[in-house]
């Protein structure tokens, strides 16, 4: 199984944008990106949009390459309606867009299956369902909470496994900070797992202390069962991620589980540019 994290905030964008291959079919799961509309007051930086002109490039040569296409929720980091023609001839697998979501991404999610109309694509809402492949099995959790609660809707994290190996992609879990979120995981057991790490750049006002011990509790039982974790996403727009789940890395070492970003995960140089957003204003002025 090959496995490769496109664009991802260790990469300089909002994004989990993912790529695998089994022998039996190509997968991308999330393709679009985008930026934080404002960080420390102030909008993305030239060189942000950049890197995320070149991202989407990357994020379209994949899906060029797919046969399925999964849609975790309706976010516009996760799903771009504005260039629907790139799913001709694919499949989707999409988060139902009327249950268990919330009202910007029921509106959200009809704007963008009105866009498909218009594109030869096969569509099935896929929560909670199993597909094969092949030999390849993919499941499909049931929604769970993005994040805390559902004021930001539901996610559905994606489970694929070849019989050799396995993967598990979380989605907008921010921690993970609940117990179903955590389940599906620790049920699944995968070698692989790529979970949106909690959101500690917004410790004190929009994130509790209490959630951020309730995340590495969870991390820390995932660490036990899965060779290796790939935390991004919200975790990546805290400079000093890794000294807030300082805890976690001691732990997941006793089970020789290995931590890192997606961008580690590639081989490519850590690039948080939106954590780094002040300094990119400072050093580089246009
Ligand atoms: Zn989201
Ligand atoms: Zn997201």
């Amino acid at each position: 199984m090959e496995i490769v994290p496109i664009a991802f905030d260790s990469m300089g964008v909002r994004s989990m944008a993912t790529f695998v291959k089994t022998k039996d079919v190509t997968i991308t799961i999330d393709p679009s990106v985008s930026l934080a509309p404002s960080r420390y007051g102030l909008p993305p930086h030239k060189i942000e949009i950049e890197q995320m002109e070149e991202k989407w490039r990357e994020i379209k040569g994949f899906v060029e390459k797919s046969d399925v296409i999964i849609i975790t929720h309706y976010h516009y980091d996760h799903h771009n309606p504005e260039e629907v023609e790139i799913f001709e001839g694919k499949k989707l697998l999409l988060k139902h867009p009327k249950d268990k979501i919330n009202r910007s991404q029921i509106e959200r999610a009809e704007y963008f299956l009105e866009r498909l109309r218009n594109v030869k694509v096969e569509i099935d809402f896929c929560d909670g369902k199993k597909y094969e492949f092949g030999n390849t099995f993919v499941e499909i959790s049931k929604p769970v909470f993005h994040g805390a609660n559902q004021k930001l809707g539901f996610v559905l994290e994606v489970f694929v496994s070849d019989g050799k190996n396995s993967f598990l992609f979380s989605s907008d879990v921010e921690g993970p900070l609940h117990a179903d979120q955590t389940e599906f995981i620790l049920q699944r057991r995968p070698e692989i797992v790529f979970i949106d790490g909690p959101m500690s750049y917004m410790l004190g006002y929009r994130f509790s202390k209490t959630s951020l011990e309730k995340a590495v509790e969870n991390l820390k039982k995932i660490s036990e069962v899965s060779r290796e974790i790939v935390l991004d996403h919200h975790l990546l727009r805290d400079i000093n991620w890794r000294d807030q789940i300082s805890e976690l890395f001691v732990h997941a070492e006793q089970f020789s589980t290995e931590i890192k970003s997606a961008a580690e995960f590639r081989g490519v140089e850590e690039n948080l540019l939106e954590a780094r957003r002040k300094e990119l204003y400072e050093r580089f002025k246009f």
